[in-house]
């Protein structure tokens, strides 16, 4: 089954500049993708356009939707997508558990279900006991850690990643990307990963997606053989 879909899709920004595609891209569920391309090519834009945080200039983007009817004060599942930028944008006044709990509490969940979710989250990447701890406490690797939390609280089944870990040093990029994979075997969500770095590409996903320069269409597609299982 697909999680998403996208067909002949293309976005033209209003001062005309064509950022993307056409592009042709089917990524099956439970499969973790990477999208690697120059810079400005599109990705980020193949990103939005997937979260409907925009919308295409043609084409159709095409997402698998959930079974079954929404249950009122829980997260709405239809929209099923968790999204981390490269910018861990959090808010720097309230907690690190207050950050996480936001998408919840915006969707109208109950305060000790959300808090009870938040902290899950949170133990899931490894940062049970600093609920309490303010952002500005944290290093880079934990702020990054709290807005990974933050995308997988609502339990997504699809986690768009723009370029996570490009800010951060070589050692923490390194354990994230352990503990990333990890979280993918557990969870299995299907997972969109832009980053500039092919090392990081091949290592993470089953899937490696070339995009020529702007605007961005497929180069290459192809599947990463490993020794080891992956889920
Ligand atoms: P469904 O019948 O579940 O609605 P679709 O109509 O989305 O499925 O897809 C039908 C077939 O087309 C599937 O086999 C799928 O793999 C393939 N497909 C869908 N989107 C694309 C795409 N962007 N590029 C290539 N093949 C695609
Ligand atoms: P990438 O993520 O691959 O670096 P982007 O998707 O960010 O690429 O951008 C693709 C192209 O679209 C770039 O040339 C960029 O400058 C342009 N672009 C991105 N966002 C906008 C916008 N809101 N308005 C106009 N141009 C944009």
């Amino acid at each position: 089954a697909l999680a998403v879909s996208l067909r002949g899709v293309t976005k033209a920004y209003d001062n005309g500049l064509m950022a993307l595609g056409p592009l042709d891209l089917a990524v099956r569920k439970g499969e973790f993708i990477s999208l690697l391309g120059p810079s400005g090519c599109g990705k980020s834009t193949a990103l939005r356009l997937i979260a409907e945080l925009s919308a295409p200039s043609s084409g159709i983007v095409r997402l698998a939707r959930r079974e079954g009817t929404p249950q009122p004060g829980h997260v709405h599942p239809g929209h099923g997508i968790g999204f981390v930028f490269q910018e861990p944008t959090l808010m720097p006044w309230t907690s690190v558990r207050e950050n996480v709990r936001l998408p919840l509490k915006l969707s109208g969940v109950p305060k000790a279900e959300s808090r009870a979710r938040a902290d899950e989250a949170l133990a899931s990447v490894g940062l049970a006991d600093f609920a309490d701890a303010f952002p500005r406490e944290l290093s880079g690797g934990m702020k990054m850690r709290v807005s990974l939390a933050r995308a997988l609280v609502t339990d997504p089944d699809i986690l768009l990643m723009d370029e996570p870990f490009a800010a951060l040093d070589e050692i923490t990029r390194f354990r994230l990307n352990d503990d990333l994979l990890a979280l993918w075997r557990r969870l299995g969500k299907t997972v969109i990963f832009v980053t500039h770095s092919v090392f990081e590409s091949v290592y993470l996903s089953q899937r490696v997606v070339v995009m020529t320069a702007r605007p961005g269409r497929i180069q290459a597609d192809f599947r990463v053989e490993t020794v080891e299982p992956r889920g």
